[in-house]
């Protein structure tokens, strides 16, 4: 198996076709390793969404391919796809996506259930990821009953349950105060350093400063890719 958790392969995604033909993406390769975090950045419109759904399987490129935990996404049928993303891959929004109906530990315990695991296996896989990221206090409680660095520690807690080691995260602080911001990217940073493989989009560079290295994207292009050092120095 490859050591790359995630690997790019000169990736363009073209929607429309014609002259309404837009390249989202166009020509992207990258990979990223267990215990890395790679930042994204780029203007808004500059396709770091769809590299994203790209890397999560969520779209299929025009071109290139996408490789996850050394397995091309693109040589799956849809289901094999859908299975390799609940095993492998955490997506984390900027707007948490919890269900408000069901309380933190359903709501991480149900991509478990969805991938076959018994009610009372997911349940007690929900509470260690949980306490993984600290919140493990709160399973019983509703999304409404907790504060937006509550919500958000418990979408990644869904996102890493169970053996997934890939951590997609959009904008995760967008929602947050900059102390609970902060706090999210610290833990997403503990994550790839106990053995995630993590790609992080901001537009902040002091956000981006918790990588490993930074991938910046422009009309769907990587204009630069450059240690995250430089930036800190940049943004002080
Ligand atoms: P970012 O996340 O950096 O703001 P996106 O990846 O969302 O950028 O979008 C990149 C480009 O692709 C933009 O020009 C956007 O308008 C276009 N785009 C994204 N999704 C679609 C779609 N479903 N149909 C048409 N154009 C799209
Ligand atoms: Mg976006």
């Amino acid at each position: 198996m490859s050591a790359n958790l995630l690997e790019l392969r000169d990736v363009t995604r073209v929607h429309g076709t014609g002259p309404v033909a837009v390249a989202a993406l166009a020509g992207v390769s990258l990979r990223v390793r267990p215990g890395e975090l790679l930042g994204v950045m780029g203007p808004s419109g500059s396709g770091k969404s769809t590299l994203l759904q790209l890397a999560g399987g969520l779209d299929e490129p025009t071109a290139g391919s996408v490789v996850v935990a050394g397995v091309d996404l693109g040589a799956q049928s849809r289901a094999g796809r859908a299975a390799l993303r609940r095993q492998h891959i955490g997506y984390v929004f900027q707007d948490f996506n919890l269900i408000p109906a069901l309380t933190a530990a359903e709501n991480v315990a149900l991509p478990r259930e969805l991938d076959g695991v018994r009610g009372r296996q997911a349940r007690s896989d929900a509470l260690s990821a949980l306490r993984a990221v600290g919140v493990d206090d709160l399973a019983d409680r509703f999304p409404d009953e907790l504060s937006g660095g509550q919500r958000q520690r418990v979408a990644i807690a869904r996102a890493l349950v169970g053996e997934r080691r890939l951590l997609l995260a959009d904008e995760p602080t967008g929602a947050l105060d900059s102390h609970a911001g902060e706090a999210v990217l610290k833990l997403i940073r503990a994550r790839c350093d106990a053995g995630a493989a993590g790609v992080l989009v901001t537009h902040e560079a002091r956000h981006a400063a918790w990588a490993d290295r930074i991938v910046f994207l422009r009309d769907g292009k990587v204009v630069d890719d450059t240690g995250a050092e430089s930036l800190l120095e940049d943004a002080s």
